[in-house]
């Protein structure tokens, strides 16, 4: 983004000017690989999500700070779980997001990725077909209702290697299993996911 040129940069944790993310709070960002399962699928997340990680998110999702984009991707790099070649197969925003932003921060962080891994190819076939409320205001059934049928496949597209579906946090899961619907609908298989923060079931909502 432009303003990130033009204005002093602060850290998005310690307010200190001077970089998105600095030195010491990048060196102090609590990351640990976590293998977990959905359903049939298995997947990992790189950290919980909690006051440090939520920062990072919402930056890039609320002020458009994408210069935080590849701390983010780097932190995954760190503890990066797949040692063959896989396509990453980031989970789109929703219409009025993307609008709303102007990017798409699961593709950027996808691209990111593959910047700094040769492993790592980047395949948008998935999109989203119409909007969708957020998640966080609906009960268990309206969530199942709101995504269900929300995500198409870009059939005209090919594909190559294990795919494995990509997104920025996860909280319930289920956009994460509507996703893998749609690849499974049309024939593809996911072979996992990825998403950098897990909110996890036992975290109380606020
Ligand atoms: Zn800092």
């Amino acid at each position: 983004m432009l303003l990130d040129y033009l204005l002093p940069t602060p850290c998005v944790l310690c307010l200190k000017t001077g970089s998105a993310l600095c030195s010491s709070c990048e060196s102090g960002f609590e990351l640990s690989l976590h293998p977990f399962r959905l359903d049939q699928i298995s997947g990992f997340s790189f950290t919980s999500y909690n006051d440090q990680s939520s920062k990072l998110v919402q930056n890039i999702k609320e002020t458009s700070y994408t210069a935080l984009v590849p701390f983010m991707a780097k932190f995954m790099l760190q503890n990066w779980p797949y040692q063959e070649e896989v396509t990453l197969v980031p989970i789109p925003s929703s219409p009025t997001n993307y609008r709303k932003r102007g990017f798409d921060h699961t593709l950027l962080l996808a691209r990111a990725l593959a910047r700094g891994n040769q492993s790592i190819l980047v395949s948008q076939i998935l999109k989203s077909s119409r909007d969708r409320k957020d998640q966080v205001l609906l009960g268990p059934k309206e969530r199942e209702d709101n995504l269900n049928g929300a995500f198409r496949v870009r059939t005209n597209l090919r594909v190559q290697g294990p795919l494995v579906l990509l997104d920025d946090v996860l909280t319930t899961g289920a956009t994460m299993r509507a996703a893998h619907q749609a690849l499974t609908d049309i024939g593809l298989e996911a072979h996992g996911f990825c998403v950098f923060a897990h909110a996890g079931p036992r975290k109380p909502s606020k």
